[in-house]
């Protein structure tokens, strides 16, 4: 039986991590919905339109054209011909992010675009309103959380990693206010399914989560 499988939580809980390896072990695709979140955050900012201005966004995302790529394994968002894979991951992007996201057409666009990913089944989706909004009838749902400050410290870790030497405490604010923001929107709020198996990540491994999920997901499609 192939599978829609969604994974949501808030930033920072390893959802990245965890969605891509789950992937990789039951060979599905996987799907970064915040990536195309990101993807609309910096198009419209270059082309200097304010992320509360709503009629210019929804003008804006009929002209936004995003695909996921796989290269050399790795999942990479385009922007028509160019490569935006790198120039979403700031922390100012991040923000603009969540600012956006909060817009109807914004969220209406990106719903679309997700559904259609995902009529081929055999997909591990990544998001805040994958089990919830998106696929409420997805045959898997997990919300992924882990303590704030073990979020913050997994989120400096990675940044780090791709180089950004940024002030810890810097981090750990942004994703306080970025989650407060994604918490108490109108619209598609970060919160679990009904029908969403809870995991926590605080005290136990990526590889450990990862390996509990692979277990769930072979007894449904058993
Ligand atoms: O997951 P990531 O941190 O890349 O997402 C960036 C932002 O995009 C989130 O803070 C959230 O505001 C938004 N987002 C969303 N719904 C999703 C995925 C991301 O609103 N399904």
């Amino acid at each position: 039986k192939e599978l829609v499988i969604t994974i949501d939580g808030p930033s920072g809980a390893g959802k990245t991590t965890v969605s891509k390896t789950l992937a990789a072990r039951i060979g599905y695709r996987y799907i970064d919905t915040g990536a195309l979140y990101r993807g609309i955050a910096l198009e419209t900012q270059e082309r200097g339109i304010a992320a509360d201005d709503e009629e210019a966004m929804e003008a804006a995302c009929r002209t936004i054209d995003l695909r996921f790529k796989i290269e050399n394994g790795d999942l990479r968002l385009y922007s028509g011909t160019r490569d935006i894979s790198e120039l979403i991951r700031t922390p100012e992007i991040s923000m603009r992010a969540s600012a956006v996201s909060a817009l109807a057409p914004v969220r209406a666009f990106l719903t679309v675009l997700q559904r259609r990913l995902g009529e081929e089944r055999s997909v591990v989706f990544e998001g805040r309103d994958m089990g919830t909004v998106v696929f409420p009838e997805a045959d898997v749902k997990f919300f992924l959380d882990a303590d704030t400050e073990i979020r913050a410290e997994r989120r400096y870790l990675e940044l780090k990693a791709k180089g950004q030497d940024l002030d810890f405490e810097d981090v750990k604010k942004d994703l306080i206010t970025r989650d407060a923001n994604d918490s108490s929107r109108k619209l598609a709020p970060l919160r679990p399914a009904e029908d969403a198996i809870h995991v926590d990540a605080s005290r136990i491994g990526i590889d450990e989560v990862v390996e509990m999920m692979a277990k769930v997901v072979a007894e449904i499609r058993a």
